[in-house]
């Protein structure tokens, strides 16, 4: 498929806003991703029974150190980086730029575990800043300007709700009153298995099914058909663990692909476990939250599909750019579909304790 390069690499890296080029309608716009890196194919790591061992604090010392020299060994650990980006050489400079900086995350990530596996200091914090993104770490102020402002907020907001801040050595810190808030909120009821299981599902599908209606096909008008039915929710507690407790409190996987018929599947299963009692409020947001990631997937699958996004649609890391985007969005997403006013995401999902 023959066709222009989008010219910024800030647009490039923009998923939003490559969307938004494309709901233009001018082709012109779309980007044009249509070759992957077919020299180049990330190696099945996680399925290797020795990647688990050598991560894990179990294992011998001496055991990890060897395991990780094979692994680089077998897998190349220590040159994947360099090998994404010659792969990607021969593309446009944008793709270069979004590819190459996801490689090198890649290439910290994977260093970093080899560090840890074999005893070894993981890279500085500085280092790995710039490593991702390209600049010098910034760091927070806590006596700066947006975080007294956005305390000053949190603060109004919580004396709305009536838990008072005043009178400092005998009042309550801002932490403290906002832990309390948030008991007070009382817990989601997770009593009747089947019924919370419903209604998670329920509304993981409505939110997605608005997310796509209200935010993605008015970016692009095609995307009002993407395969969302394919999200599953389910409740977990160590009752369905074989009697062991859960460790984790929520999480979603997206298991996208293909079927054995090649057909594309778009599949992910987000879960909840419910021995971890949680405000209700809490239950949806994060669900929502997850939703939105599980419908990124789909969007990134089905442009790939369409070749509309190369190689990029596969290969995210945790700490890449688009990782940011992705979260932003995400956190966002809930204004968004309602119409951008927190309000009306109250009003639209019940989240009725809502400090405000
Ligand atoms: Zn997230």
């Amino acid at each position: 498929m023959e066709g222009p390069q989008v010219e910024s690499p800030r647009e490039f890296t923009d998923l939003h806003r490559t969307m938004m080029y494309a709901a233009d309608g001018k082709s012109s716009d779309y980007v044009d991703a249509d070759t992957g890196i077919e020299e180049f194919g990330m190696p099945a790591l996680t399925e290797d029974p020795r990647f688990g061992l050598m991560v894990n604090d179990d294992t011998e010392a001496s055991t990890r150190q060897d395991l990780a020299d094979q692994l680089v060994r077998e897998y190349g650990l220590d040159t994947i980086g360099e090998r994404v980006k010659e792969a990607a050489g021969s593309f446009s400079e944008d793709r270069r730029a979004v590819i190459g900086r996801e490689a090198d995350t890649a290439q910290m990530m994977i260093n970093g575990v080899l560090a840890m596996a074999r005893g070894e200091a993981i890279p500085p914090y500085e280092e790995r800043i710039r490593t991702v993104t390209g600049q010098e770490p910034v760091r927070i102020d806590p006596k700066g300007r947006e975080v007294v402002e956005i305390r000053g907020l949190m603060r109004q907001l919580l004396e709305r709700k009536g838990y008072s801040l005043k009178g400092n050595s005998r009042g309550k810190t801002l932490a403290q009153a906002t832990m309390q808030w948030e008991h007070e909120l009382g817990n989601a009821d997770t009593s009747d298995f089947e019924a919370f299981q419903k209604d998670l599902q329920a509304g993981g599908w409505a939110y997605a099914d608005l997310l796509k209606s209200e935010v993605l096909a008015k970016l692009d008008p095609s995307l009002a058909a993407l395969p969302v039915d394919g999200l599953e929710y389910e409740a977990a507690s160590k009752d369905t663990n074989n009697g062991k407790p859960i460790n984790w409190d929520a999480f979603l996987a997206y298991t996208g692909g293909k079927n054995p018929d090649s057909s594309p599947r778009y599949s992910g299963k987000f879960r909840w476990n419910i021995d971890r009692p949680a405000p209700m409020a809490d239950v949806k947001y994060i669900t929502n939250h997850e939703t939105t990631h599980a419908v990124q997937a789909v969007v990134q699958q089905w442009l790939r599909q369409q070749g509309r996004l190369g190689s990029e649609a596969a290969f995210t890391t945790m700490a890449s750019e688009r990782a940011i985007l992705t979260e932003g969005l995400a956190q966002v997403a809930g204004e968004l579909v309602s119409g951008g006013k927190l309000e009306d995401v109250i009003a639209q999902f019940g989240i009725n304790h809502s400090l405000q």
